[in-house]
């Protein structure tokens, strides 16, 4: 690694006792790592990292939202190793910066606004000596964030019969997907409404591997939407488990993981392991008192 991190850190956290010993289940806290190069994007962005550095390149540009986990990773792990970094913004500068990117620019992050519609083409404006930076994807997307991603695996204490992880740009399921074995399944939680995502996933993944499943039931409105309820789930696992979960990925994964697994949808004896991939730092969009626990 490129990275000074600690990657003992992330320990597993067993929840089987959620699940009346039908199935055995526990969390790979991956949030536990680092609290802004979090969880699933340290993975993802160590190959880029590797790339910038090794084609001399001055830095990485790379697209997010006002609350992306991905930007603030990327701030944080150019800083340490030495690279500049540059975000590109969707939309117009805020009159008031939110707190991923006060600590985005912090970092040494150059934050830079486009509109809604060079951003959905990821137009890099035109600035000068842009071709000496790497740019990476939204979301770290792409085959070298993947192989990254699979090395999650090597910190899975022994073998489950599923993984299950929330989805974005599907780049971790990817990862996943690579790694496991032909007897293992991964099971992604999309978390938008985008329904293209199985293509994209498939892009990534290396041959005609079969063993996955992408469900589509549990982004409660669309990326970043979330509910009183999914609220009070939050708190409620925190209160019987304290996973601390954020709203955009993990607490939707994993009320996902409690009402499949309501429905039998594992079969009797699984032993899952559930990729607790970070963001916690988003939840900080909330009011304040929405949530019991803090960003830990
Ligand atoms: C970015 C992110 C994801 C999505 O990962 P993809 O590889 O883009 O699918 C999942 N969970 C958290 C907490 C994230 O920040």
């Amino acid at each position: 690694m490129l990275l000074s991190l600690s990657l003992h850190l992330a320990t597993t956290d067993n929840i089987s006792s959620l699940f009346n010993g039908r199935i055995e289940a526990a969390v790979l806290r991956l949030d536990r790592i680092d609290r802004r190069i979090s969880g699933n994007k340290l993975f993802k962005l160590k190959y880029y990292l590797q790339h910038a550095i090794g084609s001399n390149k001055k830095g990485i540009i790379s697209f997010g939202g006002a609350w992306s986990n991905h930007l603030l990773a990327v701030a944080a792990a150019c800083r340490q190793s030495g690279l500049e970094s540059i975000g590109i913004i969707r939309g117009e500068e805020p009159r008031e910066l939110s707190s991923t990117l006060i600590d985005a620019k912090q970092l040494g992050m150059q934050l830079i606004y486009i509109s809604r519609h060079d951003y959905r083409d990821k137009k890099v404006p035109s600035i000068d000596g842009v071709e000496q930076y790497l740019v990476v994807p939204e979301g770290g997307y792409g085959l070298e964030g993947a192989r990254g991603a699979a090395e999650i695996l090597d910190l899975a204490p022994g073998r489950f019969t599923h993984y299950c992880c929330a989805v974005g740009t599907g780049t971790t399921m990817a990862g996943l997907v690579n790694g496991v074995h032909d007897d293992q399944q991964v099971v992604g939680i999309n978390v938008m409404k985008n329904k293209g995502l199985e293509e994209e996933i498939a892009r990534l993944v290396s041959g005609k591997r079969a063993n996955r499943a992408l469900i589509h039931d549990y982004h409660f409105g669309g990326y970043a939407k979330h509910s009183p309820e999914l609220l009070a789930f939050m708190n409620d696992l925190y209160e019987k488990t304290h996973v601390p979960t954020d709203i955009v990925y993990t607490g939707k994964l994993l009320y996902a993981v409690c009402d499949l697994a309501s429905k039998d949808y594992f079969p009797e004896g699984s032993k899952v392991l559930i990729i607790h991939s970070g963001g916690l730092q988003g939840n900080r969009s909330l009011p304040e008192g929405a949530l019991t626990f803090g960003w830990e």
